[in-house]
């Protein structure tokens, strides 16, 4: 039987583990922390209230071309929807509302922006399956729906800037302008619709979904089904050098990159080396959970019932935010999301109590405290909101990385979204899985297609480990003999 060591246990690794151990690999989870699931772990941040540490809000995890085959409901996986997907309120009062349904969306915006939003979106969010296909995984490839793959791409390749200018309205720019924040990129920079369009796509196909019982519960299903197929998960691993590892004939590291490149050290190719070592790590994140009496008084009544709320003004404001970010200033009102999954999953609620999850882009790096311009934020859009605060946590861009080293400066998408890096992540390879040693794999988020809790980087990976090892379709690409990963 052949052997799998899975460094690191977020989501990709454990899609990859589970990957391995369906086609009969004996496969080994190792993890540096106490607790499984990386960036889907949840518990309790205040007292008797149950808080995501990172993922919340689930639509590109809920429509993963790999999760979906997996019947994680069999392992207690329940996605819950909230009645509102996403608001996003202007000072003016008004909002842009998006609703998981085109139409409904299209007819909030009202009159050409309306129309223009279904025109956009309508295609998109029918074939978002096929869609899906082609770029949850590497984008350099044969499309296999070559059309739709080409329609995307045309749009992907423009600035933000450029797809919310199309809209006329405040509200309409403000709420494609916070979704497309979603990929911690300056709006005047090509390529950089794609994330916001595929997120919306994504949401119209699929909603944003919330986990019940919070996003552990990915975390939880996915080590049951590995442990129903023999794979074993060993915490307070923290795994420096190669030497630490047993035998196996396959390691697959869901880490940064650098941090392969310090683990498998000399045995890396050159040119692999340079490349992991100089891969980029965008801006960070400032998060702080809340514990709100009887919920956030929003003043826009459709925030009340939304699941997510983007706070950060209109299109402009969030443009001009994100740029100073990159170039290492803290604005004075960063751009900041707000989760409320206990609207759709209220067990996670003490009473009146409820949890609130929010985070603020912030410079890579940053070390101030930017729980006061979170709260503020909040303030501006829900006068009343700090007399209802009962407790929080606080987790700056440091903490992010001592927490989880793949987040970098607290970057927490695991490798900043420049062109570059969306078309070549981690670099520049016909397998941008292989680390160039046979049986060694990169499965983290810095691999394609990127972050989120959709498991795909995971999964692509452990297909290549596949072949490598002679197990799944396609050729093998096996070029040593068994034990190769460990000499
Ligand atoms: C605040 C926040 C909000 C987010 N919101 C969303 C969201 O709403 N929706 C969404 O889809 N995604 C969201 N994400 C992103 C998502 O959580 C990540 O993209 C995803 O978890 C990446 O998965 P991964 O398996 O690549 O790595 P990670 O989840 O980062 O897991 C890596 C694991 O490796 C372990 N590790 C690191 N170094 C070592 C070592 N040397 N030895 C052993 N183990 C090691 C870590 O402890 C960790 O458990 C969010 C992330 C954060 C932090």
């Amino acid at each position: 039987m052949s052997t799998a060591i899975v460094v690191g246990s977020g989501p990709n690794g454990l899609a990859a583990a589970v990957s391995l151990a369906r086609e009969g690999v004996e496969v080994t989870v190792l993890e540096a922390a106490d607790t499984i699931g990386g960036g889907t772990r949840s518990s309790e941040l205040t007292p008797g209230l149950l808080h995501d540490h990172c993922s919340a809000t689930h639509p590109m995890a809920v429509g993963s071309p790999f999760l979906r085959t997996l019947d994680l409901d069999r392992y207690g996986l329940r996605w819950c929807l909230p009645e509102i997907d996403c608001v996003h309120p202007l000072d003016s009062g008004d909002a842009g509302v998006l609703h998981r349904s085109v139409r409904d969306t299209a007819r909030g915006l009202g009159g050409l922006d309306g129309r223009l939003w279904q025109w956009m979106f309508g295609t998109l969010a029918d074939g978002y399956d096929r869609l899906a296909e082609d770029v949850m995984g590497p984008l350099l490839h044969v499309p296999k729906h070559p059309l739709g793959f080409g329609r995307f791409g045309l749009q992907a390749l423009l600035p933000v800037g450029a797809v919310a200018g199309l809209w006329r309205s405040a509200r309409a720019r403000a709420l494609f302008a916070g979704v497309a924040a979603h990929a911690f990129r300056p709006f005047h920079r090509p390529a950089t619709a794609g994330v916001g369009l595929l997120i919306v796509a994504a949401g119209h196909r699929y909603g944003w979904p919330v986990a019940a019982g919070g996003s552990r519960a990915i975390t939880d299903a996915l080590a049951a089904l590995l442990a129903d197929l023999g794979g074993r998960t060993e915490t307070g691993v923290l795994v420096r050098s190669m030497a630490q590892l047993p035998s196996a004939d396959a390691v697959l590291f869901d880490l940064a990159p650098r941090a392969v490149a310090d683990i498998v050290g000399d045995r890396l190719p050159g040119r692999v080396a340079r490349a992991y070592r100089r891969f980029r790590h965008g801006p960070g994140a400032f998060k702080v959970d809340f514990a709100v009496e009887g919920g956030v008084p929003w003043s826009n009544e459709a925030a009340r019932r939304a699941g997510t709320v983007h706070l950060g003004g209109t299109y402009a404001e969030i443009a001009r935010t994100e740029r100073m970010i990159h170039v290492g200033r803290m604005p004075e009102r960063p751009f900041v999301l707000v989760g409320q999954q206990y609207l759709a999953d209220p067990q996670r609620s003490n009473g009146n109590i409820h949890p609130v999850w929010t985070y603020a882009h912030v410079p890579h790096g940053y070390d101030g405290d930017a729980t006061e311009a979170i709260i503020r934020q909040i303030e501006r859009f829900a006068p009343g909101f700090r007399e209802r605060v009962h407790g929080m946590a606080v987790r700056s861009t440091a903490a992010f990385e001592a927490y989880n080293a793949n987040y970098v400066g607290g970057d927490i998408v695991t490798g900043a979204n420049t062109v570059a890096q969306l078309v070549m992540r981690p670099r520049l390879a016909l397998d941008p899985y292989s680390t160039g040693v046979p049986g060694m794999f990169i499965c983290s988020a810095a691999s394609p297609p990127g972050a989120g809790a959709h498991g795909m980087c995971g999964a692509n990976a452990a297909a290549s480990a596949l072949r490598y090892l002679g197990r799944g379709h396609g050729k093998s690409g096996r070029t040593a003999g068994p034990r190769s990963a460990q000499s």
